[in-house]
């Protein structure tokens, strides 16, 4: 998929708000936008789905009123949708109403099938279950988002939006594993890569940032949140990314490892006797940062660095080492580098990680101004000098937006 105009404005008088919708295993994430001007409504969250200690906290319109907060159990996705939908009723806002064009829903894995977002129906949807086996983690709370939105607006076109999607233009020589092309097929094994909204977003930011189209430019995205990953953006489309059949390969994240040798599960198997199932969470819950230094947020980590703390600093070496690979791989791959993003939370926020990712690269042409790598802002802009021969920048990342935006495409017309 090259990244589709997705900024065109709604047509006046026809409905024109698009809620989106990112359903976790114990989460849901919403969000109102008005696509007439891009602003956004009303938003909230409900965590901790199924426990006693639920809770919902709901962000009405701006000027009306103060953030309100519920507490107590919220037995399942569809309670918690229901609640989210009577939040946004008391604002005016409620699902009935004909202003709603649509729901967009972020839907993790969308295989080989679904490279494009897509409007749900029961054969889409019959599909998408069909890949619960390639993302068992996450397919399934999109799924059962899905059905419960469905259920209260049966009547309103619903658009999966899909995290593998934007790089669905990987080369094959990029996507396949080196491993017997029998196994690989018959198991779906490949490299899918995520956060492909985001990276999809970012690397428009940035074409625009340095005043030109998608079409002209070679990026790195330089997605850093707790999940981390990278991708090389050519003329708009995506040519490689870190993360692969599942979130779990590339760059050190929050608590994922990023690459491994494959052979360290085997001999944690044989060797530590561990079954398949705590491997998976050793890899994927208590590793990264916080397998090696006991924490997953940045700011403590460089609280703890600045401090002289041996762990925390090691941690945040392997961090970076791991990054600047990444970095100069991608510049390879891609010849010719444009613009160097950072992204998410970590990107965004993080001039210490900005400055130590880039230090040294000097040859490649990277450079960081420190007084504009100092400053605190949210809107895209450059973080290096102007004499640099590659720009540097900081694109904040809004993956609601772009689904919203890619929903809106879909049914606008
Ligand atoms: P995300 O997954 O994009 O929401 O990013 C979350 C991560 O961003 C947190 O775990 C922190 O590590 C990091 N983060 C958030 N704010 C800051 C900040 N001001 N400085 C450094 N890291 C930050």
């Amino acid at each position: 998929m090259t990244t589709p105009n997705t900024e065109g404005t709604a047509a006046a008088g026809s409905p024109s708000r698009v809620l989106v919708l990112n359903s976790g295993s114990s989460s849901v994430k919403y969000q109102l936008l008005d696509m007439s001007d891009r602003s956004r409504l009303a938003s909230g969250l409900v965590e901790r789905i199924g426990e006693e200690t639920s809770r919902l906290v709901h962000t009405p319109p701006p000027g009306a009123g103060a953030v309100r907060e519920r507490e107590g159990r919220i037995a399942d996705h569809d309670e918690a949708l229901r609640a989210a939908a009577e939040e946004l009723a008391a604002d005016g806002l409620g699902l009935d109403s004909p202003d709603l064009a649509a729901i967009g829903h972020r839907v993790v894995h969308g295989g080989l099938r679904f490279t494009e977002p897509t409007v749900i129906t029961d054969e889409v949807l019959k599909e998408i279950e069909r890949l619960v086996p390639v993302a068992p983690l996450h397919n399934p709370a999109n799924i059962t988002g899905i059905r419960t939105a469905r259920a209260l607006r049966p009547d309103l076109p619903q658009v999966a939006v899909f995290d593998t999607a934007f790089h669905a233009t990987m080369p094959e020589y990029a996507a396949r594993y080196a491993i017997d092309v029998e196994t690989a097929d018959a198991h779906r094994i490949r490299r899918y890569g995520f956060h492909g909204t985001s990276h999809a977003y970012v690397s428009r930011k940035a074409a625009a940032l340095l005043g030109k189209e998608p079409a002209e430019v070679n990026v790195i995205v330089l997605h850093l949140g707790n999940g981390a990953s990278a991708s090389a953006v050519a003329g708009g489309r995506c040519v490689e990314t870190s993360m692969g059949l599942t979130p779990l390969e590339g760059l050190v994240m929050g608590t994922r490892s990023g690459d491994i040798d494959p052979a360290v599960t085997f001999h944690l198997k044989r060797v530590a006797g561990m079954s398949a199932d705590e491997i998976d969470v050793l890899l994927n819950k208590k590793s990264g940062l916080v397998g090696l230094c006991g924490d997953n947020d940045m700011r403590e980590i460089r609280r703890r660095v600045d401090e002289g703390d041996e762990r925390a600093t090691l941690a945040f070496d392997i961090y970076i080492h791991r990054l600047k690979k990444y970095i100069g791989a991608y510049s390879a791959v891609l010849g010719r580098v444009d613009a160097v993003v950072f992204t998410a939370g970590v990107g965004e926020n993080s001039g210490p990680v900005r400055e130590a990712a880039m230090a040294g690269l000097e040859e490649f042409g990277l450079v960081v101004d420190a007084d504009l790598n100092a400053v605190r802002s949210g809107v895209p802009r450059l973080i290096s000098p102007d004499y640099a021969r590659v720009a540097v920048a900081v694109v904040p990342t809004d993956e609601e937006l772009e689904i919203a935006n890619q929903t809106f495409a879909l049914v606008d017309n």
